[in-house]
């Protein structure tokens, strides 16, 4: 029998996390979990280490430690704390494949660290590509780590690719289901609610996402994702609206034939296959019916009243450290809508401002890339402020 593989989980208690546990219990010979981590939700972490008795837990909010320690100490499991523990936590011995389910930029740090201790990543958090890709790509070349996509887009690329990965690619298809506001007009979205924004059709994923889904950022997130996964330029890679979200992207080779991979909406297969590659693991996830679809429908993005995903491809082009300004003054500007302190089209317009405003580095290091992201917080931020 194969040795099991041992996993660390970041962001366990979210919903990427929480789907890649149900994974692991449905293949106990396969899978042993070595380290669970969450941000605030304690109790479900605690409960998470009692079934699945990791070496260890990382709680990033220090103010629930002792809670923690109380709860997981008598069943011999270590507890640690804070941002440092997190990102430190990665490089114990044990760990074959670190997945990453953080939100946002938290997970740049955790994953250097884990690339650093050539630990495999299976990656959910699309924007540690974002704002470091060639910084990423480049460390996990150099360490001979893989970087398994979790992401269903990425992963359905990454499953068309077996078999064929010495020929080229002439071009990516990344589907877009369209969000709750496909097809709605500037003056429809102008006094959308987060809670309309926060109903996503096919999808049930965490707030972040949610947000950028339907304002196409997370579009716009996974092209910058998807280049630095595949190495291709901006130019090979095309954006097409796919409301039923069965045909999660393709391939097109350079004799012309269309590769795709198609399934149910459900993000336990690209988990499984990010941590089960190069093998598939038997499932009973529900089963994909063509009859019950007789209409897989496609369009063009409107990126005239969805700007996000111009945006993207802007950064994208302008390429240093334009994806990290932009990720970063996303971030802050979701975060704000989902506050209810700006209205939802008026995102675009705070990320676009502070491109403009934020400082072009064209060949950024690490320290560029956490300073990039710091002033453009700030610059955000005040323009925020100077709004309301
Ligand atoms: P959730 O918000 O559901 O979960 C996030 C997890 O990370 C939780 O465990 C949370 O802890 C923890 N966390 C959040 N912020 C921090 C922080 N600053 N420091 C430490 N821990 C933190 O997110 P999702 O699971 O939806 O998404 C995770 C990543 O995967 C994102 O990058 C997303 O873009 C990507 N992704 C998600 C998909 C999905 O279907 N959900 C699909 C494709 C990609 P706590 O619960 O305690 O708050
Ligand atoms: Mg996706």
């Amino acid at each position: 029998m194969s040795k099991k593989k041992h996993v660390a989980i970041l962001g366990a208690t979210g919903s990427i996390g929480t789907q890649t546990l149900e994974v692991i219990k449905s293949h106990p010979d396969k899978f042993q979990v070595e380290v669970l981590t969450a941000q605030n939700n304690a109790d479900l972490l605690i409960q998470q280490a009692l079934e699945f008795q990791p070496n260890c837990v990382v709680i990033a909010n220090e103010t629930l430690y002792e809670k923690v320690k109380k709860a997981l100490i008598p069943a011999d499991i270590k507890v640690f704390a804070g941002d440092k523990a997190l990102a430190q936590v990665v490089e114990m011995e044990n760990i074959d494949v670190v997945l990453t389910a953080l939100v946002g930029y938290s997970g740049l740090l955790p994953t250097i660290k884990a690339i650093e201790a050539g630990k495999h990543i299976a990656l959910a958090n699309k924007e540690t590509l974002v704002v470091a890709g060639e910084l990423i790509t480049s460390m996990a070349r150099e360490k001979g780590v893989n970087i398994y996509p979790v992401d269903s887009e990425h992963s359905a690329i990454f499953q068309c690719l077996v078999g064929e990965f010495h020929n080229p690619i002439e071009k990516l298809i990344l589907t877009a289901s369209g969000g709750p506001f496909r097809g709605k007009s500037k003056n429809f979205l102008q006094n959308v609610t987060k809670e309309q924004a926060l109903k996503h059709p096919n999808w049930d994923m965490g707030a972040k996402i949610t947000i950028d889904s339907a304002s196409l950022m997370n579009k716009g997130l996974e092209v910058i994702e998807a280049k630095w996964l595949f190495g291709v330029r901006q130019n090979q890679i095309e954006v097409v609206v796919h409301p039923q979200s069965i045909i999660h992207s393709l391939i097109q080779f350079e004799d012309g034939s269309i590769k795709a991979q198609l399934g149910l909406p459900d993000m336990r297969i690209p988990i499984q296959f990010a941590l089960s590659y190069p093998d598939r693991f038997k499932s009973d996830f529900p089963r994909f019916e063509f009859v019950n679809y007789p209409n897989l429908t496609f369009e063009q993005p409107d990126i005239e009243t969805f700007r996000n995903l111009k945006l993207a491809f802007e950064a994208l082009e302008q390429g240093g450290n334009a994806p990290c300004v932009l990720n970063a003054a996303n971030e802050i500007a979701v975060a704000a809508f989902l506050r209810d302190e700006v209205g939802f089209l008026e995102m675009s317009d705070l990320i676009e401002e502070t491109m403009q405003k934020a400082n072009f580095v064209s060949q950024p290091t690490l320290a560029d890339y956490i300073e990039s992201d710091k002033m453009s917080r700030m610059i955000t931020r005040q323009l925020i402020k100077s709004k309301v």
